[in-house]
């Protein structure tokens, strides 16, 4: 079996197959888990990003509660990979909060809530003034809808150490090697790929928002890649502390949002974007991070960022991750940014379903779709940005 993609999905699909048998080689065009999963902001909590409620309003309550289902589980398998894999990734358990602005936000926040503590029996709840400093120490913010299953994790950590076990369990894994194409033959697949041709049984596609249109010009057309890019101050245990005194993992909500937390070195990290685009300069993307870092936080105006870095989301046309068949391959993808616990189960489940010890995913129970006018190259990204820039500042 040939699984393109060394990121959590293939990865954790990788582990499972192997353990169970199979023989797998996992190819990456880069170096193995350069992709997302190891620079990514380590926030896990449940939920899809477009929010269960949209598979409620357009699936209906089963598939709803279902779907919702596995997002709770894609938070446990994280830490408990940890626990069964021996895998030190600094896990901090300070619960995950949405950050809000002003009266309206207070209103929304609690309508939200209500509508999940009502459907899906969540516990969450809004903090208001006077106890939203339990999540966020300084800054505008008025309210928070507080999560207190979501925690942090080391992502460098998680990712490597699973890619350790998946090679210890027999996989092999192959970097530099980018997957060209692929065709679907009467006893297998011909995997084509920059290091020459393989034959395999199966085909997995774990690309995410790496996906372009090799190996498959179909699957390119189901997502759109989005830049996210992130800075770190320097150490400041005490300052970090203070912003973040209970270890919550933040981001404001909004649609071009950012996301903050202390990491276990006692940093402060911001991440976000300016626009939507991918690989833009990292030095612009650092100065545009860090006037919204002092913009919160003016007392961390003098503490110098070390380090900027940026990757890539995948975003499918209904903000629903998918997992299904392309011209006979596997894949599983569309994460949209909220991908860490998600990437980890569904690749999970895919190397079960392809084992025959789970039933499918229910990430492969509604169709993926595409739009006529897109061929893979996202021309619309500049007016998106503006778009939701203008939403943004409206509060809309
Ligand atoms: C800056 C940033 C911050 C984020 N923060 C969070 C967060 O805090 N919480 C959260 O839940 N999610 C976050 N995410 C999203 C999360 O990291 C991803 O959803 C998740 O890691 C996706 O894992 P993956 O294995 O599917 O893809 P990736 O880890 O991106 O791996 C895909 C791999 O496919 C390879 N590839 C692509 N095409 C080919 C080819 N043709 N041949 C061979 N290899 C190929 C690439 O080289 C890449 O290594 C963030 C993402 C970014 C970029």
């Amino acid at each position: 079996m040939v699984i393109v993609g060394s990121g959590l999905t293939g990865l954790t699909a990788a582990l499972r197959l192997a353990r169970g048998g199979r023989s797998v080689a996992v190819v990456d065009a880069g170096e193995i888990a350069s992709g997302a999963s190891s620079i990514n902001g380590g926030m896990v909590s449940p939920d899809i990003k477009a929010g269960i409620k949209l598979i409620f309003a357009h699936h209906g309550p089963e598939l709803g509660r279902e779907m919702w289902q596995a997002t709770v589980r894609s938070v446990d398998i994280v830490s408990d990979l940890a626990d069964t894999e021996g895998i030190d990734m600094r896990i901090m358990r300070g619960g995950m909060a949405a950050l809000g602005i002003g009266p309206d936000s207070q209103a929304s926040f609690e309508q939200s809530v209500s509508w999940y503590r009502e459907h899906v029996g969540v516990e969450w709840e809004v903090l208001g003034p006077g106890r939203i400093e339990e999540v966020i120490g300084a800054g505008p913010f008025t309210t928070a809808i507080y999560e207190p299953e979501g925690f942090g994790i080391q992502p460098a950590r998680f990712v490597f150490g699973i890619a350790e076990r998946a090679a210890a369990a027999g996989a092999l894994l192959v970097p530099n090697c980018e997957a060209i194409s692929y065709q679907h033959e009467p006893s297998g697949f011909r995997v084509v790929t920059s290091s020459g041709t393989v034959r395999a049984g199966e085909v997995v596609l774990a690309t995410n928002g790496y996906t372009t249109a090799h190996p498959s010009s179909e699957l390119a057309r189901r997502i759109v890649p989005v830049g996210s890019y992130i800075v770190v101050t320097e150490p400041i245990e005490e300052l970090a502390t203070g912003l973040f005194p209970g270890g919550a993992m933040t981001y404001t909500k909004k649609r071009l949002l950012n996301y903050m937390r202390r990491t276990p070195d006692g940093r402060v990290l911001i991440g976000g974007r300016r626009n939507l685009h991918t690989g833009l300069d990292l030095e612009e993307s650092a100065a545009a991070l860090r006037v919204q870092l002092v913009g919160y936080f003016p007392q961390l105006a003098d503490v110098p960022l070390t380090h900027v870095w940026g990757g890539k989301l995948a975003v499918p046309f209904d903000l629903v991750p998918h997992m299904g068949q392309v011209d006979g391959a596997w894949y599983a993808l569309g994460y949209a940014g909220h991908g860490v616990g998600l990437s980890t189960l569904m690749g999970h489940e895919l190397g079960g379903m392809l084992l025959g010890e789970d039933p499918p995913s229910v990430f492969t129970k509604i169709p993926h779709p595409t739009r006529f006018y897109y061929r893979g190259k996202p021309w619309f990204l500049t007016p998106a940005s503006v778009l939701y820039r203008t939403l943004d500042r409206l509060n809309r």
